[in-house]
């Protein structure tokens, strides 16, 4: 969804509400005839004081007040409540534009943004979950390490369908790293499902599509950065295949991580880098931070290629 689908997105809620204003307005003037007749003098009265001013008159509103006053009585008397016939906004903040009056994005079109994101996210890869993983797809005959795949990614199922399931009672970053088609993806996304299915909100990048943001970002672009650095759970994909970008890539990077964890959310970081390699590309800052036991907890897939 664009930008411009989340802005008529907030047309139709404006139409809604006008709507059932309406509907309100002609309740009201059924159960109480009189009050059409004192909307209509005081419209006529709004329209003249209106002129008036521009004529560059003093003007008096007493008699509006008087005649609003009256309403509001005629109102109470009928059993309504004073506000019934007020502007109707599903956000008040906004009054359902999405902008602020300092012309900042409200916290509802972020909620949107973000919202929007998830759907996506829910929508495709219906058939990724730890209910589907099927650990019959993994060899079970003994590798060097003494361990079968099938053994390795049982126990991978069991730590990070545990760590789903305690989200976000458990470690900020959850990184997965291990040579490709082991199924780490698919692994992050059966994490992604759980925490969605408990009620959370999730959202899925590649780290390339990641990268892309953070360099317009960069380059003075509009890109709004909020989503990736407020949903609750970030999940980054394919992490090392991104161009590293001077001044972007490991700043971008180190901060994002750095104030997602400082502000108790969840990263979870897909790679193929070992993590030694993590350490030649991102330096030591980012290294360390991943490292960090009290903070992230670290799973290696190692064994055959497997092809989902
Ligand atoms: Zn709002």
């Amino acid at each position: 969804m664009s930008i411009s689908d989340v802005l008529s997105e907030y047309s139709r809620i404006r139409a809604k509400n006008e709507t059932e204003l309406e509907r309100r307005v002609q309740q009201v003037y059924d159960a109480v005839p009189e009050l059409k007749k004192i909307d209509e003098q005081k419209n006529a009265l709004q329209l003249k004081r209106i002129s008036q001013a521009l004529d560059g008159k003093p003007i008096d509103t007493s008699d509006i007040l008087a005649l609003r006053e009256k309403k509001n009585m005629l109102m109470i008397g009928a059993g309504f409540d004073s506000k019934y016939l007020d502007p109707i906004y599903s956000c008040n903040m906004c009054r359902d534009t999405g902008s602020l009056d300092n012309s900042l994005r409200c916290e509802c079109f972020k909620k949107r943004v973000l919202e929007d994101k998830l759907d996506a996210a829910k929508l495709t890869d219906t058939d990724v979950s730890f209910e589907l993983f099927d650990l019959n797809v993994f060899d079970d005959s003994p590798l060097e390490s003494g361990k079968s795949q099938r053994e390795t990614m049982q126990r991978i199922k069991q730590i990070t369908s545990k760590y789903a399931d305690a989200y976000p009672h458990c470690e900020p970053i959850l990184l997965l790293s291990g040579s490709t088609g082991l199924g780490k993806t698919f692994v992050a996304k059966c994490v992604m499902r759980r925490v969605i299915e408990r009620g959370y909100t999730a959202a899925f990048y590649t780290a390339y599509r990641l990268f892309s943001m953070f360099h317009s970002h960069r380059l003075g672009e509009e890109v709004d950065l909020d989503p990736v650095f407020t949903v609750p759970m970030l999940i980054i994909d394919d992490v090392g295949t991104e161009p590293m970008t001077r001044n972007v890539t490991v700043e971008y990077f180190f901060d994002l991580i750095n104030e997602r964890t400082a502000a108790g959310l969840h990263t979870a970081i897909v790679t193929n880098l070992a993590f030694h390699d993590i350490k030649d590309r991102y330096g030591d800052r980012i290294h360390s931070r991943l490292m960090d036991k009290s903070t992230a907890i670290k799973i290696i897939f190692s064994g055959d290629d497997i092809r989902y």
